[in-house]
């Protein structure tokens, strides 16, 4: 057991982790003149930069450039033999991810922040061993992030049976994928897969929808696009065993062939086939290693730390920022609750608070979809449903979706509000369609202004574009929109 003296070295704030949350504190702390060392045991940027977000996004994006590519003869764009090159594909995305964290440690060496590589564990509350070396800090921020949950009767080998960091790294697709888990990672693999080339993939997802606590519209309306397509989906349904073999992996799923199929309701099994499964049922708080039992730093009943508002664990110099404190796991959060921590850690009484009214999460499945506030079950529940109003706005009544529908359909997806009826202001906005993500920002700002729905309605906003669909959607909550027809005023 190692112990720390005089002559340890010495450091305002030490940071384990550099993923969204601990290099954005570490930048902010540095900026406010703190002495900062950054801990990291495997790649600057952590999950989002190197096997998350954006590798996913950079897969997702050239995925929906082929398709539209594809579907764009009637658009008088005639592009034959498209054709995968997985090699280039990869390299292309390496590229990306590499100009991005190199970008970020050139940040942080300006800023002055030190940056040591290795794994941070506790010695005691103020002291962290780094490989065979001590470190002293006044301060502690923990931003270890979270790894991909288990599923015992799926262990994940790489080959057969993979998580969503392998598929990232893929340089041959399989035929068939089999993705277990219809949340955030699966509808996202499941609808790039599919765009990439990937002949057969279904999902299976253990509860009654995908996207579980979305809003039942988006829900649904994901669910008619993604059969649609032909990815087949299992809801209702459980991987009971496997059997892996030379020509790929079958499962033993229970499904819930009402659900399923529309039948009767009864419960049945069934064997799905696939050369590769995709186990994505969600991420758990990444505290393996770090000495928190030494230390008396306990976790809660999810495996995860608990916070105050500042970021605070119960000891008051050690903070805990991003995925290892629990959900929503998100890079846009982890990176808010750096700031506040930092912000905390410079000036206690002024520092902000990580208090927000709401965080929005965009999907980027296909369609896409994007979500802020309360869905509509989630405000009838806290106001009762008299309380509660809706209006919805969809994008085939927009002349700026129209313009880049390349087939001519109409184009897919809604704009849908939620409000409290009594006081117009605005609680949820549920969108899925075309470029969605990039227009949740504005309904965000609104919660968090406390806007009514006149206000959304009352705003100008440009034309032609689909942020327009938000002032269509707030008139339709008030039963004056001026592009679509609406017969009746309740
Ligand atoms: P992380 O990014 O996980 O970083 C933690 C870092 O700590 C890691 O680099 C790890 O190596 C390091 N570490 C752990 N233990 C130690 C230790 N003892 N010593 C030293 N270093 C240590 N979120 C979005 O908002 N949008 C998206 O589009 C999105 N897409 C995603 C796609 C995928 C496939 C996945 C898996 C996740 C995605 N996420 C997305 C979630 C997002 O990646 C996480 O919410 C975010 O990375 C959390 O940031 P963090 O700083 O808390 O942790
Ligand atoms: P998730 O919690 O979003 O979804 C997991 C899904 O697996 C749920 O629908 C759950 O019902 C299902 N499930 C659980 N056990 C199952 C079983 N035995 N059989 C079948 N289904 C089962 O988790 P995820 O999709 O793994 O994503 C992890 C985290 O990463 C999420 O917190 C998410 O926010 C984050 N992430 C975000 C983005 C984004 O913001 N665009 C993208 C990817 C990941």
């Amino acid at each position: 057991m190692m112990h720390s003296s005089e002559n340890t070295p010495y450091t305002d704030v030490a940071i384990i982790g550099a993923g969204p949350g601990g290099y954005v504190a570490a930048i902010r702390l540095a900026q406010n003149g703190q002495r900062v060392t950054l801990i990291e045991q495997e790649a600057l940027g952590g999950t989002c930069l190197n096997w998350g977000c954006i590798p996913s996004k950079a897969f997702i994006y050239a995925g929906h450039l082929a398709d539209t590519l594809e579907k764009a003869a009637p658009m008088g764009l005639i592009a034959s033999h498209i054709r995968l090159d997985m090699a280039r594909l990869q390299h292309w995305k390496q590229t990306i991810v590499q100009r991005l964290t190199g970008g970020i440690r050139q940040l942080l060496i300006k800023h002055g922040v030190q940056m040591r590589e290795g794994s941070a564990a506790f010695v005691d509350p103020t002291t962290l061993a780094i490989g065979d070396e001590l470190l002293r800090a006044q301060k502690i921020i923990i931003a270890t992030g979270s790894v991909a949950s288990p599923l015992s009767m799926l262990p994940v080998d790489g080959h057969r049976i993979v998580d969503a960091r392998h598929v990232l790294d893929w340089h041959n697709l399989p035929n068939r994928l089999i993705v277990v888990g219809g949340g955030v990672i699966g509808v996202e693999m499941a609808s790039m897969m599919h765009h990439l080339g990937v002949p057969e993939v279904s999902i299976i997802e253990a509860t009654p929808s995908l996207l579980p606590g979305f809003d039942p519209d988006v829900q649904t309306l994901l669910l008619k696009s993604l059969t649609a397509r032909g990815i087949q989906v299992h809801l209702n349904a459980r991987v009971l065993r496997h059997h892996s073999g030379i020509e790929g992996i079958s499962l033993e799923v229970a499904l819930d062939k009402h659900a399923h199929r529309g039948s009767e309701k009864s419960s049945d099994s069934d064997l799905l086939s696939a050369d590769c499964v995709l186990v994505a049922v969600g991420r758990k708080a990444n505290t393996q290693g770090l000495g928190l039992e030494t230390i008396g730093l306990p976790l809660d009943d999810r495996g995860c730390i608990n916070v105050n508002c500042h970021g605070q664990t119960q000891f008051e110099h050690i903070y805990a920022i991003g995925d290892v404190t629990g959900g929503p796991m998100l890079a846009h959060r982890a990176s808010h609750m750096g700031l506040c921590a930092a912000a905390h850690i410079i000036d206690p009484e002024a520092g902000m608070a990580f208090s927000p009214m709401a965080i929005p999460s965009a999907v980027f499945s296909d369609p896409e979809i994007a979500s802020v506030g309360f869905s509509e079950p989630e405000a009838k529940a806290k106001f009762g449903d008299a309380q509660i109003k809706t209006g919805l706005f969809p994008w085939a009544a927009s002349g700026r979706a129209m313009a880049m529908s390349v087939d001519l359909k109409p184009p897919v997806g809604f704009v849908k509000i939620v409000s409290h009826a009594q006081t117009d202001r605005l609680l949820g906005v549920h969108m899925a369609g075309a470029h969605v993500a990039e227009l949740v920002s504005e309904a965000t700002l609104a919660i968090e202004a406390g806007a009514t729905v006149e206000d959304l309605a009352l705003t100008i906003h440009p034309h032609p574009t689909l942020s327009e669909g938000l002032m269509e959607a707030a008139e339709a909550l008030h039963h004056q929109a001026i592009h679509i027809y609406q017969p009746t005023r309740p």
